[in-house]
């Protein structure tokens, strides 16, 4: 089982583009985001608030809200998050005043989030587009976890771990994309998303 404590947002009204895009750490979702928001510039990026530390390069209010165990439970009883999760160790979540700070002007959002806070958003939030991006291979995650250098071998195998549930949970996804070769992956994105925008 996959630690998470369920999120006590009631349900919210359809909103505007909310695009959900989920899957394993190191699978490429940041990457993939980065060309699909070339791609579409209309698009909005949810900053998440976190409980895990700045990785170097990070920056406070742009890559994520870094905040206190403290902070993060005082806004997770104060129902401040449309979903929220545990994982490896750490809390992450979408408040609700960073999503309506994009939805209110009727701008189309992505959250990058992780499997357990998609099922939230799929409770809370039910016209939300989600999309998994899956792995060609477990192999391949793996090289790309280490490849990216940003955590250690010890964080390494703890995401893999996860990984496995995760990609268990696939089929559950309205969409799924192979990040195989990188241009291809994000055109498929580009797709989705165009397709659901003019829908
Ligand atoms: P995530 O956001 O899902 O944790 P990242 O976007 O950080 O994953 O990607 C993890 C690593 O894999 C990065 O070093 C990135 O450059 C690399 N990567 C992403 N997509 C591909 C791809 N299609 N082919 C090869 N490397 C990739
Ligand atoms: P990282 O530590 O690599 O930045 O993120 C770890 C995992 O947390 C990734 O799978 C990422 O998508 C996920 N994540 C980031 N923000 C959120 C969030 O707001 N909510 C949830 N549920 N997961 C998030």
């Amino acid at each position: 089982m996959l630690s998470s404590s369920a999120c006590s947002a009631s349900s919210l009204p359809a909103l505007p583009g909310v695009f959900v895009i989920t899957g394993p750490s190191g699978v490429g979702k940041g990457t993939l985001i980065r060309l699909l928001r070339e791609r579409v510039p209309e698009l909005a990026m949810s900053v998440s608030a976190t409980t895990r530390r700045p990785r170097p390069g990070e920056t406070q209010g742009v890559d994520y809200h870094f905040i206190s165990d403290e902070e993060f439970a005082r806004r997770v009883d104060a129902g401040e998050f449309v979903e929220w999760a545990e994982y490896s160790g750490r809390r992450y979540g979408t408040l609700r005043e960073e999503l309506d700070r994009h939805t209110s002007g009727g701008h189309p959002v992505v959250l990058e989030i992780e499997v357990q806070g998609a099922r939230q958003v799929r409770e809370t939030l039910p016209s939300a587009t989600q999309i998994f991006i899956e792995p060609p291979d477990e192999a391949t995650l793996r090289e790309r976890l280490i490849g990216r250098g940003t955590d250690d071998p010890e964080q390494v195998e703890r995401r893999l771990k996860v990984a496995e549930e995760e990609l268990a949970a696939a089929g559950e996804f309205e969409h799924v994309v192979v990040n195989d070769r990188l241009h291809d992956a994000a055109e498929q994105l580009e797709s989705i998303v165009r397709g659901t925008m003019t829908a």
